[in-house]
């Protein structure tokens, strides 16, 4: 396989996936939008910038891996709709981003009509992981992404991806992942909250942080986190929004996250889903009343999405 892919979306994730694969002996072509984020990697070894999408895909050879790593939303669409006119058969477009899974099965299928190849996968671990070593959850077709598996490889930590038949497969894995992750965070944010305000004892919940991530059942990624953002905010949180905001997708058909896609998607399979319900009723809620739960949230998504804690995204 020749290691060369283009990356279009240099915003926190795909800069550090073009940076990653750079280290990694990819000769990486990127095209952003706005021209300052390109520009900005334009010193990076290995990285082709360009400035226009007709001048990005003349400088990949073919048949051409592209990665998308834009919005979620209509920025998809605009992007492969523009792109897909520059194309040829047999070109891959694999769509990084938190994308509802069933738009994505309708892209996919728009683009097979067109002889255009196309993979979709779920990327977690954050900006953190995308320039150091990310977890990969990839749908689509099985001969596809076994062509171009070392790729996958390259991007993820030891062991850190996996392939699900079906167009979407890979988004809907990364969708509940992610409304899991909101039902973690909401009980973790509740559980500091109770902690913060129990008359009988005046607890150090940066303590609190460092022993729970000594051998504890719920020592995770998210409590470490957590302890970083006490150590880097203070555990009153004085500085972080108390209205809590939501991501990372953009802008689908049945709500804004992937947590709502994920409650709608149990509404429709009849399951009770009651904490992911409850986490994006108390995200709501924040954003009504800003409160201490909404803090830990934000300094939480902060941590580990780089998401501003001065203007909740
Ligand atoms: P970001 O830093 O806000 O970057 C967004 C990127 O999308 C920028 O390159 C932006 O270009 C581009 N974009 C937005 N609208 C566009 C449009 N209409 N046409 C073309 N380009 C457009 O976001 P990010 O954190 O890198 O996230 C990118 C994707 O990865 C999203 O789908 C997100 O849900 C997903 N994701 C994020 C994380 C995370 O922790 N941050 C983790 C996993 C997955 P401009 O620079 O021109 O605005």
């Amino acid at each position: 396989m020749q290691k060369q892919i283009g990356i279009i979306g240099l915003g926190k994730m795909g800069a550090g996936l073009a940076q990653q694969l750079s280290d990694k002996g990819w000769q990486v072509v990127g095209y952003n939008r706005s021209e300052d984020k390109t520009k900005s990697l334009s010193d990076v070894h290995g990285f082709v910038p360009t400035y226009s999408l007709n001048e990005f895909v003349t400088s990949l050879p073919a048949p051409r891996i592209i990665w998308l790593m834009v919005s979620a939303g209509s920025a998809v669409d605009e992007t492969i709709e523009q792109l897909t006119a520059l194309l040829k058969p047999g070109d891959t477009i694999i769509d990084g981003g938190n994308s509802y899974y069933k738009e994505t099965i309708h892209r996919a299928n728009t683009l097979t009509k067109k002889e255009l190849r196309f993979l979709d996968a779920g990327v977690s671990g954050g900006p953190a992981g995308a320039r150091n070593g990310a977890c990969l959850m990839v749908g689509g077709l099985q001969d596809v992404f076994d062509e171009l598996e070392e790729l996958f490889k390259d991007i993820s930590v030891k062991n850190g991806y996996a392939f699900f038949e079906g167009y979407g497969a890979g988004h809907f894995v990364k969708m509940v992942h992610n409304a899991i992750e909101y039902g973690m965070m909401q009980s973790i944010a509740e559980g500091f909250d109770i902690m913060r305000s129990v008359p009988d004892y005046k607890l150090d919940l940066l303590n609190v942080t460092s022993i729970y991530n000594h051998g504890s059942v719920i020592e995770s990624r998210l409590t470490q986190w957590m302890e970083e953002a006490f150590q880097s905010f203070g555990t009153d949180l004085e500085t972080i929004p108390g209205s809590a905001g939501q991501g990372g997708g953009g802008a689908g058909q049945v709500g804004n996250s992937e947590a709502e896609w994920t409650h709608q998607t149990a509404q429709e399979l009849g399951i009770r889903d009651r904490v992911i319900a409850e986490s994006l009723d108390a995200r709501q809620y924040s954003r009504e009343t800003p409160n201490y739960q909404g803090k830990i949230i934000n300094a939480l998504r902060n941590m580990f999405g780089g998401h501003s804690v001065t203007h909740p995204e």
